[in-house]
């Protein structure tokens, strides 16, 4: 029998990557390494203290949450919104900005969830192609002809490692009547500065951030926005009420807290990036927490062999890896080595 499930999702195969037990994974983009003992401690202790209210509901605005990342963004409270991980604010976004009869615009290759996201809340898919060097050459042009409800503008550029200089996203913003979303999700990586500096003055503009990957804290489901606070007044219509637990808010403030600490790992991620970067014979410049390198076919098998875990992303001659600990990105250079031999 066939369940009578929506025509545009028949067929359809979920996304996601291999969780597979291997010696060396990098292929998810997490951070490799683990929170550190003192903000364990400070962690045990604030979800002890939460849990003794789990009967009651958590606050369903997050306030104190939303306060500690605005003072991080250096950004306002009530124009500080956050769900469980940022994939949570961008369906958030679509179903309040998109949706059936709306567009969503995509420079591709890029994170396929905008378009599988955009797929499950009824919102129509409209891509443009970057340029040989992944970079967006006619974006301006792209969103008056598209004349997109959403356009997403992902920076750095995942899978490509790509920024997005200032000057596109303003000049995407003037180009367009709708929601302009700038997915930083690797800003803490970047060279490039980041676009909540441009949020002032520009109503229409949304800079998406996680914690996921610079603060360590993929498996706590984290993500936020920045934007004007008209934004998440309208994100509170769709809102699933009490979405984010009491458990995820305390664990959040704890890592915002240690930020000093979980931010000093992101330094020596930067440092393995660009030394994966020299190393590697055929790579696009990263401003993320992992490279593209050209690989011949067969090259994402024939690590696998070798105990090394890397992201086929369906881009051909390319596959993605996550800079990891030093000795995890040796592992993998010398895996490579032996593969292409
Ligand atoms: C990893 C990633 C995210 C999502 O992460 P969450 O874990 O849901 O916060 C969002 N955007 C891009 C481009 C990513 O690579």
């Amino acid at each position: 029998m066939t369940l009578p499930v929506r025509d545009d999702l028949r067929g359809a195969v979920p996304y996601g990557a291999p969780q597979l037990d291997v010696a060396v994974r990098l292929n998810t983009n997490e951070n490799p390494y683990s929170p550190p003992p003192e903000v364990l401690a400070d962690l045990g202790a604030a979800l002890a203290e939460a849990a003794a209210t789990l009967n009651r509901y958590p606050d369903r605005e997050a306030l104190a949450l939303r306060t500690d990342l605005a003072a991080y963004l250096g950004h306002v409270a009530e124009g500080t919104w956050a769900a469980n991980g940022s994939n949570e604010v961008i369906q958030q976004l679509l179903q309040a900005f998109g949706g059936p009869g709306r567009t969503a615009l995509g420079f591709e290759p890029s994170y396929s969830m905008h378009r599988l996201i955009a797929l499950g809340t009824g919102t129509a898919w409209a891509a443009e192609q970057r340029a040989g060097d992944f970079t967006i050459r006619n974006a301006a042009e792209a969103v008056a002809r598209h004349a997109p409800d959403v356009t997403f503008l992902c920076s750095p550029n995942n899978p490509t490692g790509t920024a997005i200089p200032a000057s596109v996203v303003a000049e995407v913003y003037d180009a367009t009547a709708g929601m302009v979303v700038v997915d930083e999700a690797y800003a803490e990586f970047s060279h490039a500065p980041s676009a909540v500096a441009l949020l002032p003055g520009r109503p229409r503009l949304v800079v998406t951030r996680t914690m996921s990957k610079a603060f360590a804290l993929a498996g706590a489901r984290v993500g936020y926005l920045a934007a004007d606070p008209a934004v998440v007044d309208a994100l509170r219509l769709v809102r699933l009420p009490y979405h984010l637990s009491a458990l995820t808010q305390a664990a959040a403030r704890v890592a915002l807290r240690h930020r000093d600490v979980l931010l000093r790992d992101v330094e020596t991620l930067k440092s393995e990036r660009d030394r994966l970067v020299e190393a590697l014979p055929v790579t696009v410049p990263s401003d993320a927490n992992f490279v593209l390198f050209g690989a011949a076919e067969g090259t994402w098998q024939a690590l696998l062999d070798r105990g090394v875990l890397v992201r086929d992303v369906g881009l051909l001659g390319w596959l993605r890896v996550t800079a990891g600990r030093p000795e995890e990105n040796d592992a993998f250079l010398d895996a490579l080595r032996e593969v292409t031999r």
